[in-house]
């Protein structure tokens, strides 16, 4: 048997109609893994019967299960969060609990982690079960935001992921509170190996991602990882800029050389057109100052190392 410990993290809000049913599918998927493993369920404030679930579980298996149960609804990132500051495992693995991303998957990750990467994420080939709106949004959401980021976020990815136990480290420094996991994951680099799979079905009860849940979560993936709606007024004013500007020339050479009179409104116009280039441009400087300012606030380490050799300094 290998000795490395895993640590299944799984986020869990009123979640009592699949529970049990997902539990034994996670179970079975950790012990073929042949490694010893912790399964840390996070209880994000469900007031339904979850937590006597979890209960019972824990009093069942008090070598394999542990739980952390929140004091109201804090969101599935944060959830997450409380998993991975509480997990002893060598490499750790995020997972729904609903059976969307298939237990049986788990084996093949941990095989890819030995075989050195250090993240394994799960990229979703299709989506089972879920609604036009829902895979349209998402489709669209992913590709804006891949295009915003700074950092390159892989496309249709969730959190269901593996992280050794040195990424999980660099993201507990992490403690910005509006948090979108799968971007910090990007942004943190390391050896990230996509593992393709076929999202499934919910296997039972409704989602919980209620769609202000979900833009909330679509807004801190695009602001907490790009600048760019901040620096848009200054690209705004320096267009218009160049538009008045033109405008201007063509309407003075019109009238010096070819006599042509412009009619006053035309003038005010222009001189709108540039006023509001200038007002812009101050716009997308106080922006370019909020950017730095929110990068300083969030505190993120200044760099990552993955490797040193012979670097003498343990
Ligand atoms: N979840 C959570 N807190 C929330 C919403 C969801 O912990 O406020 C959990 C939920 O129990 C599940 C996971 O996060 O394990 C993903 O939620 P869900 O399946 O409802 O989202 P979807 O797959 O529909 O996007
Ligand atoms: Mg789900």
């Amino acid at each position: 048997m290998a000795n490395e410990l895993l640590s299944l993290i799984i986020p869990v809000y009123y979640e009592e109609e699949v529970l049990m049913e997902s539990y034994r599918r996670m179970d079975a998927a950790m012990q073929s893994t042949g490694h010893p493993y912790e399964i840390i369920y996070v209880n994000d404030g469900s007031r339904d019967g979850t937590m006597k679930l979890l209960r019972q579980l824990a009093k069942e298996h008090p070598d394999t299960v542990r739980v952390y149960s929140f004091s109201r609804n804090f969101g599935h990132q944060l959830a997450v969060t409380c998993g991975m500051d509480h997990a002893k495992g060598d490499a750790l693995i995020i997972i729904d609990v609903d059976l969307q991303d298939p237990p049986e998957l788990i084996p093949k990750m941990v095989e890819m982690w030995k075989e050195g990467a250090d993240v394994v994420y799960g990229k979703r080939l299709k989506r089972k079960g879920e609604t036009i709106f829902k895979k349209l949004t998402a489709k669209l959401y992913y590709r804006l935001l891949s295009s915003m980021s700074a950092y390159p976020i892989p496309l249709d990815t969730g959190d269901f992921r593996l992280l050794d136990r040195k990424v999980a480290d660099v993201f507990l420094k992490m403690r910005e509170q509006a948090r979108f996991l799968r971007g910090m994951s990007a942004w943190m680099g390391f050896e990230a190996v996509p593992l393709e799979y076929v999202r499934d079905e919910r296997a039972a009860g409704k989602t919980k991602y209620t769609l202000k849940k979900m833009l909330k979560l679509a807004c801190d993936g695009i602001f907490n990882f790009s600048s760019k709606p901040l620096e848009l007024p200054f690209a705004i004013g320096v267009l218009l800029g160049v538009l008045g500007t033109l405008g201007v020339i063509a309407m003075i050479v019109l009238t010096a050389i070819y006599g042509a009179k412009c009619p006053q409104w035309l003038w005010a116009v222009a001189g709108g057109v540039l006023l509001h280039a200038v007002t812009f441009c101050c716009m997308g400087v106080h922006g370019m100052y909020l950017g730095r300012m929110y990068d300083e606030l969030k505190d993120r380490p200044l760099y990552i190392v993955a490797e040193t050799l012979n670097a003498g300094d343990n």
